[in-house]
């Protein structure tokens, strides 16, 4: 199978075909000049690495009804808020079951993986472990120990199954509960990261000592702020439907001027579904509502290429021979790849080279 049309990748946008075989790249080329021209499957279309979502709370998928019109603080906040309350209340394998279909999901738009914030212990992080089992997307889980202050036997029990853990915000905890967490998770090689200025400002002290590897929202940090994280080299994962949801949004033009590495995620499942390609088209578009326009090709990035290289996989962000994550196709003219990929694309439109495609001469 040829894909002709397009690449976008870690390397930018360029024409280019794509052959395939038994659905893996074995050649890629100037656009019409593959030799093979007649002989194989031909799709229009452009290749990309297949997108991460940066941030999600899947737990959160066992709600099914609109959430209450409260202050998000009030809505998922430990341990009274309404997201805690609905856990608590959920049987283990409907929160399961729940989970499972958030990731099915994904995995029909092509998502490979996903880092999710995952609440509830290390049950909460096995529970998600479990249900991901043969979805075809692998959750990076950050999980979140549960005693405070923290009981460094449980951090260690939690760090046995998980990537990492996600605090909720800095002024939620305290700084010797950042420091201790901070601390186990360097020890263990795993990741620490924390939401910051989602609803007000929080100083950037409170949250970039110690050093996170990941910051979520910062809808509310100033240009000081931003240019704080930049220096301190600290990803960020940004959530515009989330925030445009409590009426704010984070400011991405800022970020793509000051070189942010930026993740876009889809936050909380009670939320909003979680389609990274509706994040895209939202992320361009919410952007220019606070007429603080940001590029189709920023916004691509940070689902198609930021995410591999936060997750030290920045092989999987170019689609080249030998990439040991499967690259989408998705049917779309090929003149503008990531214009026509951030405001069009649906999953309908993707498609996953098959085992059979090209080995046959098909
Ligand atoms: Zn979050």
């Amino acid at each position: 199978m040829i894909v002709d049309g397009a690449i976008l990748d870690v390397d930018g946008p360029r024409p280019a075909y794509v052959r395939f075989s038994r659905g893996r790249i074995v050649e890629v080329g100037q656009r019409g000049t593959d030799s093979t021209r007649g002989r194989l499957r031909r799709v229009r279309g452009i290749v990309v690495p297949a997108p991460v979502n940066g941030h999600t709370h899947l737990g959160d998928a066992v709600s099914r009804i609109e959430p209450p019109s409260a202050p998000v603080a009030r809505l998922v906040q430990a341990p009274a808020g309404y997201k805690f309350r609905l856990l608590a209340e959920t049987p283990r394998a409907a929160k399961e079951a729940a989970m499972r279909r958030a990731l099915d999901r994904m995995r029909r738009g092509g998502v490979a993986r996903t880092i999710d914030f995952r609440e509830e212990g290390r049950p909460g992080v096995e529970m998600l472990r479990r249900a991901a089992r043969g979805t075809g997307v692998e959750p990076v889980i950050l999980g979140r120990p549960l005693a405070r202050p923290i009981d460094r036997r449980e951090l260690d029990r939690l760090l046995d199954v998980a990537d990492g853990v996600g605090l909720s915000s800095a002024r939620d905890e305290t700084a010797e509960t950042l420091r201790t967490v901070a601390r186990s998770c360097r020890a263990r090689g795993k990741r620490f990261s924390l939401h910051a200025s989602e609803a007000v400002r929080e100083p950037t002290e409170s949250y970039l000592e110690p050093a996170p590897d990941l910051l979520v929202h910062l809808a509310r940090a100033t240009d000081d702020d931003l240019a704080a994280v930049r220096r301190a080299g600290v990803a960020v994962a940004v959530c515009p439907r989330s925030n445009a949801l409590f009426g704010r949004q984070p400011d991405l033009r800022a970020m793509e001027r000051l070189g942010l590495s930026v993740l876009l995620g889809t936050d909380n499942a009670m939320f909003q579904a979680p389609s990274i390609w509706r994040e895209l088209e939202f992320a361009y578009v919410g952007s220019r509502l606070r007429h603080r326009p940001v590029s189709a090709a920023f916004v691509a990035r940070s689902a198609l290429v930021e995410p591999w290289r936060w997750l030290g996989l920045p092989d999987a962000a170019r689609v080249a021979p030998g990439t040991a994550v499967q690259p989408l196709i998705v049917r779309l003219p090929a003149d503008d790849p990531a214009y026509q990929l951030v405001t069009r694309t649906t999953e309908h439109l993707i498609a996953r080279p098959g085992p059979r495609d090209g080995g046959g001469g098909r």
